[in-house]
């Protein structure tokens, strides 16, 4: 355990047992949406909300536990990342106290807190490489948006907690080249239509080109073919 990271214990009932006893291979992040830690924490541990997460940090860095990391937290829902349909068995969950309503970045001791926590759990966790560390809405295009447009990703990579794309070259759009690299990469659309793939592209620019809109374009292109040539999503551990 890092030494200057003291985890609070607040146990939640809302667990159950990782399905086939996995082992977790990928940590998503997530966005509380709510207006205070407390309120956060009273839902996560609700029996009739059947939500929950293994950390929750608040805004001003206070890391509290309220899953056991050996039991599966009920934090993904619906969704896939990957040949991983059943995330909640093969994840980590952790929530940010954060309201994307009520402000743009994220508090500077909140995310000093996280990297000391994803630190902790990757040192004792070698299964869990950086390009498994995702967005909940990565496993859920459409349907989840957290932890948005304005969590520090770039600086995350900085630290070996993340990865980012770099020196990126224009490539010309093409749906099908576009849907090609996203699933090497790890996305999939909810379904197979014009619509799923716009959602897929959403989240994708949502995280890593959080200014880009309108129609697939070069920039798009570049990013997308540079994760998936860098981080295929390829498992040997599964
Ligand atoms: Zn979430």
């Amino acid at each position: 355990m890092a030494s200057d990271l003291n985890i609070f214990q607040q146990p939640s009932p809302n667990f159950g047992i990782r399905r086939g006893g996995v082992i977790p291979s990928m940590i998503v992040l997530h966005y509380t949406a709510m207006k205070s830690s407390k309120d956060a924490i009273q839902r996560l541990s609700d029996p009739k909300s059947e939500v929950s997460a293994h950390y929750l940090i608040d805004e001003a860095g206070k890391v509290t536990q309220l899953v056991d990391e050996q039991k599966r937290a009920w934090h993904a829902g619906q969704g896939c990342w990957g040949e991983i349909n059943d995330i909640n068995s093969y994840s980590i969950g952790i929530e940010l106290d954060y309201c994307p309503s009520a402000k743009c970045n994220f508090d500077e001791r909140q995310i000093s807190s996280l990297e000391k926590l994803l630190f902790d759990i990757l040192k004792r966790r070698s299964e869990i490489r950086p390009e498994f560390i995702i967005a909940h809405s990565d496993m859920a295009p459409g349907r989840k948006f957290d932890p948005g447009m304005y969590f520090p990703w770039k600086k995350l990579s900085q630290k070996g907690l993340s990865i980012w794309p770099e020196n990126i070259l224009d490539l010309a759009a093409d749906w099908g080249k576009f849907k090609y690299h996203a699933e090497r990469f790890g996305y999939r659309a909810s379904c197979d239509t014009f619509g799923g793939w716009t959602d897929v592209l959403d989240v994708f620019r949502l995280r890593f080109l959080p200014k880009q809109e309108g129609k697939l374009s070069p920039v798009d292109m570049g990013v997308i073919t540079y994760l998936s040539n860098n981080w295929p999503n390829i498992r040997n551990n599964d």
